[in-house]
């Protein structure tokens, strides 16, 4: 029997943005209602070695540290609710009751004051058996993440964007050797990057190549080379790698809120400079969903905090925090 839940801010997304929102909004005594999504913990729940993050000396691994997040959010308050929104009626503003209204998966429906929507990006991946395979093993598609286990090794960046260049110029400062794969004969990266790129010494660019398997060695398996076919001719080749960073882009989940709030032509959600307002008054958004810059937990952890912050003074009518 579907139920229906009020409260006064209701969080979408349970990864570090969305948990951070229910920490704070908890210990303001908004006694959040935070709905988890399919993928409860979000992209950290698929990496394993997190040393960027502050707080601990040595390595942690990503899904520990997102159940850590889960544990200290129900610890200070926050009803975890194991749904997917995906109906949201924002746009007009709230009812007359003064609340906004969301549907679940379940059929539940949620009620609430304020909402941030914390529900992150996914990494774009090539679709091959092989690299979701080895995603635990030298698959990556965070290199400021990942970079730092590649010291002296040579690895391969996939794309040809802004981010597949600023990721290889990152990963010179650890790996020996930088390998850009891309399909066409010519970047989509701004000409400065592009300039950058091509007087690193440490890159070698590798023209109108499609990978064609990631290739695998070792138990437990790790990534040894990559299987290229030159889109030109057909002509397959092999090299030699022992990490494989896949930046192609990203795809926002924007969901059921895509009509809602302003998004950008991507699908991002459009914020107020320096904050986490969306357009509609009383909806937040923080985390990857409204950044396609830096995308880092403690980013998103610190845009979650935010979004509490400004939920709260939206709740106790104090205008909106001053941006200079
Ligand atoms: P983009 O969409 O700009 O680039 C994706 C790249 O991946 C393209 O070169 C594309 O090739 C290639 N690609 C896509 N699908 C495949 C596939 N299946 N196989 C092989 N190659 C593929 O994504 P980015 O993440 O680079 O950037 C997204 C947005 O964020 C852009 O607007 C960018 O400017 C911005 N950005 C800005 C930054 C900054 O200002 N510092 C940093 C990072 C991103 P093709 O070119 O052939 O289509």
């Amino acid at each position: 029997m579907p139920e229906i839940h009020h409260t006064d801010l209701l969080v979408v997304g349970a990864g570090p943005a969305g948990y951070t929102a229910a920490i704070y909004a908890a210990r303001a005594s908004l006694k959040p209602i935070l709905v988890t999504g399919m993928q409860p913990g979000g992209q950290l729940t698929i990496t394993t070695d997190v040393e960027n993050y502050p707080g601990f000396a040595t390595p942690v691994q990503g899904p520990w540290l997102m159940e850590q997040m889960r544990a200290q959010a129900e610890h200070v308050g926050t009803r975890l609710i194991y749904d997917l929104i995906v109906q949201a009626d924002l746009k007009k503003g709230p009812g007359p009751d003064g609340y906004f209204r969301l549907v679940g998966d379940s059929g539940d429906e949620f009620r609430a004051r304020t909402v941030v929507i914390a529900t992150g990006a996914q990494a774009r991946w090539l679709g091959l058996e092989s690299e979701k395979r080895l995603q635990r093993g030298g698959v990556s598609a965070c290199a400021t993440c990942d970079g730092f286990f590649y010291r002296g090794k040579t690895v391969a960046v996939i794309g040809g964007g802004n981010t597949a260049v600023e990721e290889a110029l990152y990963l010179t400062h650890h790996a020996d050797k930088v390998h850009l794969i891309h399909r066409r004969d010519s970047l989509r990266a701004e000409r400065i990057l592009q300039e950058r790129l091509f007087s690193n010494p440490k890159i070698e660019v590798h023209w109108n190549k499609a990978v064609e398997e990631v290739l695998g060695s070792g138990e437990p398996e790790v990534v040894c080379g990559i299987a290229l076919k030159d889109t030109q001719t057909g002509a397959p080749s092999k090299l030699d790698v022992d990490g494989v960073f896949v930046a192609i882009g990203h795809t926002p989940n924007t969901g059921p809120f895509l009509h809602e709030v302003a998004c950008d032509s991507d699908g991002y959600i459009l914020t107020e400079s320096g904050g986490t307002e969306t357009s509609v008054k009383g909806v937040f958004a923080a985390g990857d969903i409204q950044d396609r810059i830096f995308r880092q937990a403690v980013t998103a952890a610190g845009t979650g905090c935010m979004a509490a912050l400004e939920a709260e003074r939206y709740l106790s009518g104090i205008p909106a925090m001053t941006k200079t």
